[in-house]
């Protein structure tokens, strides 16, 4: 499978725009729920405003909800993104950490934010569980759990450490143009032979 992946999507990377670890956090927080073509529609106006992690500390919460509003979920969000630079501002003098005990730590962070951050800014390696790695993840076999700490650890037993984020961004590619949510394209699909998915509906 790492070999389909790595000929097939070999540049794959985050599809958040971003220029610093603080832009990815927001953007990471602000993809919840949301895809990240909307998020990066929001983004440049917001980073316009919001220039760096102080000013989002100092944001009115209101006036941030009608800021990114069109994402969805705008007022936890909203909360999340305040509550989370004014952390980062006063432990960690502005800078976002790079390690997993301190992020997840952050209000509004869990492991997929972290692991965001992780692998694609801090080029360290990290399991990406989001709702496209949970699909393929669990049609192709390669987990039966549906929680998604429990299917990072899954992944983290099967996937080599240093493949780790490429996986993830892979995968996620892979599950945009192919393995789709509603109809799987199965009958284009490069690694039907492992698939248990595929199996199950065309074989048994
Ligand atoms: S064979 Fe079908 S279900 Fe399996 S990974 Fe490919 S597209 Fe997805």
């Amino acid at each position: 499978m790492l070999r389909f992946l790595k000929k097939n999507y070999p540049d794959a990377k985050c599809h958040l725009v971003f220029k610093n670890a603080g832009e990815l956090l927001v953007g990471s927080i602000l993809s919840a729920q949301c895809t990240d073509k909307r998020v990066n529609m929001v983004t440049p106006g917001l980073f316009r405003k919001y220039p760096d992690l102080d000013a989002f500390s100092q944001a009115s919460e209101e006036e941030l909800q009608n800021d990114i509003r069109s994402t969805g979920f705008y007022k936890n969000k909203a909360k999340a993104i305040i509550n989370c630079s004014r952390q980062i501002v006063q432990t960690h003098a502005g800078k976002v950490p790079c390690e997993m005990e301190d992020l997840v730590r952050l209000p509004g962070v869990g492991r997929k934010t972290a692991n965001v951050i992780i692998g694609n800014y801090f080029r360290k390696p990290g399991i990406i569980v989001d709702t496209h790695i949970m699909r393929l993840s669990r049609r192709i076999g390669l987990t039966c759990n549906s929680d998604p700490v429990k299917i990072e650890f899954d992944l983290r037993e099967c996937i080599p450490e240093k493949d780790w984020t490429f996986f993830s961004n892979s995968l996620g590619d892979h599950g945009r143009t192919i393995c789709k949510a509603r109809k799987p394209l199965c009958s284009e699909c490069g690694i039907s032979g492992i698939c248990l998915y595929f199996k199950q509906l065309y074989v048994s």
